[in-house]
């Protein structure tokens, strides 16, 4: 039997992540996946994937319909979606394989096959040809989710499937339904709405992007909308059947709607199936997660879990910080997440990225906030860019000035978050970020200046 310090259950971002620290604190470490590749869901089959996506198809969208504004004239715009794919499919290939060289480095014990507790202390890996048995003195448990189904929905694993099909559809459908318009709804909706289909978002609520800012949520479907994305909210889907090559999609009180592919993406629900909870006395609450301390630990000494299995959002950086905090609590008896600071990126074009708290959330816990708003049209940088839809908004404490949310849709709003979540890790105010000199021209000023709005004292607007 091979003995190791921590065993971790699963390769994604949450469990290599986790892997890697240990090894570098100098645990003994292995790491089980049943897959033959590394990265879990975000590598495989989900963020990564529809990135590559996301650029190709926004790619053939800019040069089909906004070059000619920059004086540029194409002939004719064609699509090559099998290269499209390959070049995703490489993409996905070069980076999981990355992880396998990683764990090397690490030295870091690596099992394929399909992993449960068994008991106190063992972890048994059911493989091709028989099981093998790990003592392990902790174990963590990084499982990750998988889509949630929906009732009514018959998935076929073709015409009507989840993300996984969607990323990999042979053809450009004629005619999409995306039930969701969550993360998921509207990066993949966006996607193969660029590439030529009809895309119709069914979603159950009044709006798009639940838990995203009212206001960004409300100027994305407008965005979204004038792109081509048809959005029928307030919609409650009942079923979708596959009839011959077509596929019905009903609704509750309207006549069902007609189309060749269904992408259903109503989130996920977390992977706990033969995980042998049960073995270790572990009881998963009314969510179906695993319940978890502030260290990570479970209800079974020694036994711990993070990311998409435990509470909170479904996003790979979060799996990823709780690895490591969870992994520096066994071993130095410190970890900490702050999940006050955990941004959301959604990948459409513009992009929406937020951190921290709502207005919504702020009125609800009854805290005073004063609001900057600074908007792209004002940005320099997003006019030589050509891309001016969208704003920057930063809500600050009324009596202290701390930053309490920063909520951006716009040019590289992702990548203009990080100076947001960076800034409020460091307990920043609004006139801190307002009195950091900013680079000119850049989108990065467009969080200055809303941060100077804040006390109303924004300069190019
Ligand atoms: P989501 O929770 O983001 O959105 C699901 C949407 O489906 C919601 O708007 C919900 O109201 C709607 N819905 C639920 N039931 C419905 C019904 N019966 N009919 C119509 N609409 C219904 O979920 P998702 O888009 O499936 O994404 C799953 C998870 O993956 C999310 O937790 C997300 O955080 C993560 N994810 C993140 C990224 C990213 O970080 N860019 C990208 C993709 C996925």
């Amino acid at each position: 039997m091979e003995t190791h310090d921590l065993v971790v259950i699963g390769a994604g971002p949450g469990g290599y992540v986790a892997a890697i620290r240990a090894a570098q604190l100098g645990l003994k470490v292995a790491c089980v996946e049943k897959e033959p590749a590394l990265g879990g869901t975000c590598l495989r089959l989900g963020c990564i994937p529809s990135k590559v996506l996301l650029e190709s198809s926004e790619r053939f969208r800019e040069t089909r319909l906004s070059l000619v504004q920059h004086g540029i004239r194409v002939g004719q715009v064609e699509l090559d979606l099998p290269v499209l794919m390959k070049r995703k499919e490489t993409v996905v290939q070069t980076l999981t394989k990355g992880i396998d060289g990683l764990l090397r480095k690490n030295k870091i014990t690596r099992h394929t096959g399909q992993a449960r507790l068994d008991g106190p202390g063992r972890v048994a890996v059911d493989q091709a040809n028989g099981t093998l048995q790990l003592e392990a003195r902790q174990v963590i448990l990084a499982t990750g989710s998988r889509p949630a189904p929906l009732a009514g929905v018959e998935l076929d694993g073709d015409r009507i499937g989840t993300s996984t099909e969607a990323l990999a559809y042979s053809e450009v459908p004629k005619h999409l339904v995306v039930i969701g318009a969550g993360y998921i709804g509207l990066e993949l909706g966006s996607v193969w709405q660029r590439l030529g289909s009809k895309v119709t978002v069914l979603e159950f609520l009044d709006r798009i992007l639940p838990g995203m800012d009212d206001e960004l949520a409300a100027d994305a479907q407008k965005i979204f909308t004038k792109q081509g994305l048809q959005f029928r909210l307030g919609c409650r889907v009942t079923a979708a059947k596959r009839v011959g090559d077509t596929c019905a999609v009903e609704i509750d009180g309207a006549p069902p709607i007609e189309c060749d592919r269904v992408l259903l993406a109503v989130g996920r629900i977390p992977h706990t199936d033969g995980l042998g909870l049960a073995t270790v006395g572990i009881q998963l609450n009314e969510k179906g997660r695993i319940p978890v301390n502030d260290r990570f630990a479970t209800s079974a000494p020694g036994v711990f879990a993070i990311g998409d299995v435990i509470g909170g959002a479904m996003l790979a950086h979060k799996a990823e910080e709780e690895g490591i905090a969870c992994v520096e609590g066994i071993v130095t008896g410190h970890g900490h997440v702050n999940y006050d600071t955990i941004p959301g990126v959604v990948y459409t074009h513009p992009e929406i990225a937020s951190v921290g708290k709502t207005e919504a959330q702020l009125q609800q816990e009854g805290v005073e906030y004063r609001k900057g708003v600074f908007p792209f049209l004002a940005s320099g940088r997003a006019r030589t860019l050509g891309v001016t839809d969208g704003k920057v908004k930063v809500l600050a404490n009324a009596r202290t000035d701390r930053v309490l949310g920063v909520h951006i849709i716009g040019p590289q709003a992702g990548e203009l978050i990080a100076e947001a979540a960076t800034a409020m890790n460091f307990g920043a105010s609004s006139e801190d970020i307002a009195r950091c000199c900013h680079a000119h021209p850049t989108l990065a000023e467009a969080l200055k200046e809303a941060a100077l709005a804040v006390s109303n004292r924004a300069i190019h607007i």
